[in-house]
């Protein structure tokens, strides 16, 4: 028996053991073709030798200093390079230890701001209603998942909520695609006016969304709408890349390819593609000069905030993207996965959906493509998903279950940036076996 709590409590999972590339592999020397990163995590793959070797200098150098007496030379560095390739004025950058702590970190960076603007009625932030922002308290108040909040319903803060942009499932026959854009876009107008707008903080969404629905784009002039309505009421734009950030869609940021600035943007996932546990958040100039001017505080702080090896792990990973123009990679890679999925998968009868962006990819299973029906979500058709493709060697990231009151069996796609054409292949034909060997063990 494990003494570690695991997710599934009645089984252990198999014991990874070492990874190379592509590959992860067990203690019993089976090898998995590590096709979504983990969970869109691991962007260069396992066992990339320029991050190993950074980590090991800064061991040999300094491993662990408090923020409460010391910065660090690293994490001075990461901030700079972070600053420097970030959209706008977006130049401070906050380091947590993963995606959690970022959303939670600028959710109190956002209330702190206007408390210190002499705004401190402003205490409500607006979400939508399927998303996922993490899963610690605040981070899960924010997000939409009722699977995920129902056991802490009472503890969670209220969040005023809206509507996904979720073209695939919401856009109705026949409808324009501006159209629908535009009744989101009221909806949230008509949730920041019932709300009332001085009492807003922020409103906070994934650009690209991913665990909630498999890889999600937002629609054209989504987001600038969104950016519009923040500037019209006064109100923070929280974009969270925690997922999709970090060269994930082919620009390092996902909310480049909007043409949108936000106020605060969290990072996590990719930021240290899996070498270590770390986060960030990137804040606007008017957001950290208010409070410098201000308290001259922010009043936060975790013991590995900004921690050396975590941050030296990040600087590498951003330097080998740079070299070896990984973004430029994604965006021809993720191309390519894409024509290969939709010559699988586009006639088949339970696919409804191949969508995304760069290397976040997503298939939505239906019962039947005509009416999008769902399959019913008590035969778990996405876990099935994923044992049969370990069974294959292959690791997909499964989704599933109710959200939002809709059910949907999801896959995600996140190979690492490195991938090529052959692992490509690999990746769709085994994805093919192990989707008929699950479709017939839930018929
Ligand atoms: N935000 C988004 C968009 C995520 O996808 C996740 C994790 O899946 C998180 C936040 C939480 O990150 P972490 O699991 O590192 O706490």
């Amino acid at each position: 028996m494990s003494h570690l709590i695991h997710r599934q409590l009645r089984h252990t999972p198999p014991v990874a053991d070492g990874g190379s590339g592509l590959y992860l592999r067990d203690s019993e020397g089976r090898l998995y073709l590590d096709a979504s990163g983990g969970a869109a995590v691991s962007s260069l793959g396992h066992g990339h030798p320029d991050v190993l070797a950074a980590m090991q200098a800064q061991i040999g150098k300094l491993a662990y200093a408090h923020t409460a007496f010391f910065t660090s030379e690293v994490a001075e560095d990461l901030a700079l390079r972070l600053a420097q390739d970030a959209p706008g004025d977006l130049d401070h950058v906050y380091l947590t230890s993963g995606g959690s702590e970022a959303i939670e970190t600028a959710l109190k960076l956002a209330r702190q701001y206007f408390v210190e603007r002499g705004e401190p009625r402003r205490s409500v932030f607006i979400a939508r209603r399927q998303s996922y922002h993490g899963n610690t308290l605040g981070a899960l108040a924010l997000g939409g998942n009722e699977w995920r909040r129902r056991h802490f319903e009472p503890l969670l803060m209220k969040v005023a909520r809206v509507a996904p942009c979720y073209e695939y499932r919401d856009r109705r026959p026949g409808q324009d695609v501006h159209e629908y854009t535009a009744g989101l876009l009221r909806e949230l107008e008509d949730v920041i006016l019932e709300t009332g707008p001085e009492r807003v903080i922020g409103f906070c969404a994934e650009p690209v969304v991913g665990a909630t629905g498999g890889a999600i784009p937002p629609t054209p002039g989504y987001l600038r709408g969104v950016r519009a309505l923040c500037d019209k009421y006064g109100i923070l734009f929280i974009a969270d890349e925690v997922m999709c950030g970090m060269g994930r869609t082919g620009t390092l940021y996902a909310v480049e390819q909007e043409g949108v600035l936000p106020d605060l943007v969290t990072l996590g996932k990719g930021l240290g593609a899996g070498y270590a546990p770390i986060g960030a958040v990137l804040a606007r100039q008017h957001i950290v000069e208010c409070l410098r001017a201000g308290s001259g505080a922010f009043q936060h702080g975790h013991t590995y905030t900004g921690h050396p090896i975590a941050a030296a792990a990040a600087l590498a990973v951003q330097k080998v993207i740079r070299r070896d123009c990984l973004l430029g990679a994604v965006t021809v890679r993720g191309g390519v996965l894409r024509r290969m999925l939709r010559d699988a998968f586009g006639g088949h009868p339970h696919v409804g959906d191949i969508r995304g962006r760069g290397l976040l990819l997503g298939m939505e299973l239906v019962q039947d493509r005509e009416n999008k029906h769902a399959f019913d979500p008590d035969l778990k058709l996405h876990m099935a998903i994923r044992e049969q493709a370990m069974a294959c060697g292959l690791i997909v990231y499964p989704m599933g279950g109710t959200i939002d009151g809709r059910r949907g069996d999801h896959i995600l796609l996140a190979p690492p940036f490195t991938v090529t054409e052959k692992d490509l292949g690999e990746i769709v034909s085994r994805l093919q076996d192990a989707l008929e060997r699950a479709l017939a063990s839930v018929r």
